[in-house]
């Protein structure tokens, strides 16, 4: 995935889920499903080669963005519906 376009995901998602695991002090379900995205993205950060992240390394395709973050913009930044 490009840098520049990493940088803005991650800080949009990541002030969603801080938004997100403020409104979640009384339930400790949703507190585990914020920390367990916040995990989720960081085995998936792109450090490999080419913008690739260590979670999908294996994958032959060229480097674009990985589905564990396509996944997040669609529900946390763009949802339809
Ligand atoms: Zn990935």
């Amino acid at each position: 995935m490009d840098e520049v376009l990493y940088a803005v995901l991650a800080e949009n998602i990541g002030r969603y889920l801080d938004v997100a695991d403020r409104g979640a002090a009384h339930s400790v379900e949703l507190r585990r499903l914020v920390a367990a995205w916040r995990a989720l993205l960081d085995v998936h950060r792109p450090t490999g080669r080419g913008g690739r992240c260590t979670g999908c390394a294996e994958s032959r395709r060229r480097p674009t963005m990985c589905n564990v973050w396509r996944v997040a913009n669609a529900f946390f930044i763009r949802p339809e519906g």
